[in-house]
């Protein structure tokens, strides 16, 4: 993965002072990078009976929706409120200033499903922190097998927040 980390952008001070921000378009962009990022996630999964990749609104739908395709597996969308639908179960979390929430519709799954969830970055673990318990909490026959990221960002620790969830990161800062 050598070659997709030196293709990952970093744009500093975005969106606000200090965070040095990830950009990935540059590798999304880069057919052989990317093709290589979704193989060698379809590669982890292929033999690991996956029935759904969850990908976690927004740049984690990118993923999800090309790994699903390359496993033949369905892809579920966890979203910002407001915009799934139909039925839906909620979470909500805490932010540095404030919360906010994920949503998934209630008919996301069925029982006895094995599923991967995926996003692009682990930053602090909020967002992903939320959507296991969102599943979890609502989804008690469904195993998330493993959760897994383009990119963790150790120093933010974020992996903490994911308790006992096998993590994968295929990439390190
Ligand atoms: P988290 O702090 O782990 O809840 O991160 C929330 C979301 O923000 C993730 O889905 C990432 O896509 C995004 N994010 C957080 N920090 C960064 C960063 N430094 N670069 C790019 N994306 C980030």
């Amino acid at each position: 993965m050598d070659s997709a980390k030196q293709i990952i952008r970093d744009v500093p001070d975005f969106p606000k002072e200090g965070i040095i921000f990830k950009d990935i378009t540059p590798l999304l962009g880069e057919p052989v990078a990317f093709q290589k990022t979704i193989n060698s996630l379809k590669n982890r999964y292929a033999d690991k009976s996956i029935d759904a990749v969850v990908g976690v609104e927004a740049r984690g739908f990118i993923f999800a929706s090309a790994l699903a395709y390359a496993l033949g597996t369905g892809v579920v969308m966890v979203r910002k409120p407001g915009k799934l639908p139909y039925k839906t179960f909620q979470e909500t979390y805490s932010l540095e200033y404030g919360t906010d929430t994920v949503e998934i519709h209630q008919d996301a799954f069925r029982s006895g499903q094995n599923i991967i969830l995926i996003d692009d970055v682990l930053a602090t673990g909020g967002t992903m922190a939320a959507t296991l318990d969102l599943i979890q909490k609502n989804f008690e026959n469904v195993k998330v097998l493993e959760v897994a990221f383009l990119i963790e960002l150790d120093f933010l620790n974020g992996r903490e927040k994911l308790k006992d969830t096998p993590i994968y990161s295929m990439i390190h800062y």
